[in-house]
């Protein structure tokens, strides 16, 4: 999830492009570049790590006399963090240069035909295939313009790239899908970037770009097109009343809300090139040359254990693999019996948790296969694991995760597929109804989200007082009551414990009472008659219970949230969200310091 940003006017660009670049850098920070035209001649400046890194390097150039640019901060996809890896991409006649944000999903395909043309590479991007596609584009197009719209035809993914040229000097051009690209339009000047704080200290005037148009912009004029037919669109300029600070965070109130928010395009992302169509199995192809593991033991920690104790039935039911889940500071201090055909799948947002990166060292000296599955690349685990899965879902910067353990739970869902896939132990119609559920998904949380809010924001009140609560849930529905509870107590620091609903009456159902609340996650699964059993126990204990149900299932509780139900397992997409936006509510009711709550830190990279 990059930051792009361009700049067309009559100041130095290159101050300008860093000050934005510094609001994006929220975005992705393992390396950031930036390319302009001075006396007509494109220079590039790249540096890996920080933006503070790249700032040094400017330090000692003259770029006083360029007044147009684009900037680039990164979060690495394809290929490690590097500075052979960093943005802008140069074509390889050194006339143009490319930023992007996204992924090309056909990459390989593209850089194979460039290949055999003749072209060299000399970064593992994707970023670098479609600036020679560009270029490429030219030789057979009439002009720039014609050659950008050849090229993103070609390119199948996500993109919002801008393109700098020694062709035309004054212009900027850039084109849009699935990933966003904002215009700032000034006065002698103007901008393009991934997101408003990036020019939000010039100008409050916007237009935004949609899928399938492409734009052009000088220091005195923009306009924006069509791809498909070069038509013309009539855009209409926005102003955005957002201060610089809270724009930050994408006019969110804190990333955390933000990051909940972004878990449509999360899901949406993870599946991308993955899930190509019901017809065809699922794309793994980390896995492919590795042998399919006769069990797998997930070793995790938090939020990514969590995750993993959801997707562990998915992989014995529809893959016939059975599976066991390990807290992974408890995993690596013991002596694991680990079995020859035993595969070690890790599970971290950083990829640098330490009690799991521990773990993964010890199961690679027992001789066992190690799969991770996190969401950094270029992280310790990426780098050691045998094989590496990632996560795509962006920079995560509240401490507390939410949209990582979104993206896991859809990976294991995969995971499940492909094994299956591979094994013959899933149903044809189990494979198809899962495929179809997984891509309507996205759509379908996106519209449910706003409201879900305002549910959580009124219970989030009406339980704000409680000292403890406990968080109910059978089968697949435990891991995310533990999730639930864990959230509330990091968030919010009310006590809260998550337990298997059946265990109740072995001992916690004695700390209820009145002041003791209850959330129960009741779905419409074949275990439901057994959870309303269990609130029924609780409420005859005069204990205050919050029931999260699907719609169509009748149930007496103190508060009944009603959440959409999805295709077999995935209706946890819509309760992982509500058990999130619960915490934030009461957390923030209660005045506390939502993204960095007290005694956390978002990697934890010690013992
Ligand atoms: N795919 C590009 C890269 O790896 C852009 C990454 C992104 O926007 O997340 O550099």
């Amino acid at each position: 999830m990059c930051g792009v940003i361009g700049y067309a006017g009559h100041r130095p660009a290159v101050p300008l492009i860093m000050d934005g670049l510094r609001s994006l850098e929220y975005r992705g920070y393992d390396s950031a570049g930036i390319a302009f035209l001075q006396n007509r001649k494109l220079d590039v400046v790249r540096a890996e790590g920080k933006l503070a890194n790249l700032s040094a390097m400017l330090v000692t150039r003259d770029v006083s006399h360029a007044t147009i640019g684009i900037g680039h901060t990164r979060w690495a996809t394809h290929g490690v963090p590097a500075v052979r890896n960093a943005h802008p991409h140069k074509s390889n006649d050194g006339t143009i240069a490319v930023i992007h944000n996204g992924i090309i999903e056909n990459y390989q395909e593209l850089k194979a035909m460039l290949l055999e043309r003749g072209y060299v590479f000399y970064s593992e991007t994707d970023t670098e295939v479609l600036t020679n596609l560009i270029a490429e584009g030219r030789k057979c197009n009439d002009s720039l313009p014609d050659a950008l719209r050849w090229a993103v035809s070609q390119a199948a993914g996500a993109y919002a790239l801008v393109v700098l040229s020694e062709e035309e000097p004054d212009a900027l051009y850039g084109a849009r899908l699935s990933s966003p690209l904002i215009m700032g339009v000034g006065t002698g000047e103007n901008f393009v970037a991934s997101d408003v704080p990036a020019f939000l200290p010039h100008t409050r005037n916007v237009v935004f770009l949609e899928d399938g148009e492409y734009f052009r912009i000088t220091a005195h004029s923009w306009e924006v097109r069509r791809v498909c037919d070069n038509e013309r669109v009539a855009k209409t300029v926005q102003t955005v009343q957002w201060d610089v600070q809270s724009a930050q965070k994408g006019g969110f109130k804190h990333f955390m809300l933000k990051e909940i928010f972004e878990q449509p395009k999360v899901l949406t992302d993870c599946l991308a090139g993955r899930l190509i169509s019901p017809d065809l199995p699922v794309r793994l192809p980390e896995l492919d040359n590795r042998p399919i593991p006769g069990r797998i033991r997930i070793v995790a920690c938090g939020t990514s254990y969590n995750a993993g104790a959801w997707g562990a039935p998915l992989l014995e039911a529809w893959a016939g693999i059975p599976v066991s889940v390990e807290i992974a500071s408890e995993f690596r201090y013991r002596d694991p019996l680990l079995q020859p055909d035993e595969a070690v799948m890790v599970i971290s947002q950083s990829g640098e948790t330490a009690d799991t990166l521990a773990s993964l060292r010890l199961a690679r000296e027992r001789g066992a296969m190690v799969i991770g599955i996190c969401n950094v690349v270029g992280s310790s685990i990426a780098r050691e694991a045998d094989a590496v899965i990632f996560t795509q879902a962006g920079p995560e910067i509240s401490v507390a995760s939410t949209k990582a353990m979104c993206s896991q739970m859809a990976l294991l869902v995969l995971l499940a597929l492909y094994y299956g896939q591979k094994k013959g132990t899933l149903d044809v119609g189990v494979w198809r109804e899962a495929c179809d559920a997984l891509r309507a998904l996205p759509t379908l949380l996106e519209g449910v989200l706003p409201e879900m809010r305002n549910r959580a924001a009124e219970l989030a009140k009406s339980y704000a007082q409680a000292k403890s609560f406990f968080f109910l849930g059978r089968g697949p529905c435990f891991p995310l009551a533990l999730e639930g509870a864990l959230k509330l107590k990091e968030l919010s620091y009310i006590h809260a414990e998550g337990y298997a609903s059946g265990e109740m009456k072995h001992g916690p159902i004695a700390l209820i009472d009145p002041d003791f609340p209850t959330l129960a996650i009741a779905l419409d699964d074949a275990l439901f008659p057994k959870v309303k059993s269990n609130i029924e126990e609780v409420q005859a204990r005069r204990g205050r219970v919050l029931a999260i149900v699907n719609p169509g299932r009748e149930l007496r509780a103190d508060d009944v949230w009603t959440v959409p139900a999805a295709w077999g397992p995935l209706s946890a997409f819509f309760v992982l969200p509500a058990l999130q936006l619960f915490s934030y509510e009461t957390a923030d009711y209660l005045g506390k310091d939502v993204d960095q709550p007290r005694n956390l830190a978002k990697s934890v990279t010690v013992e």
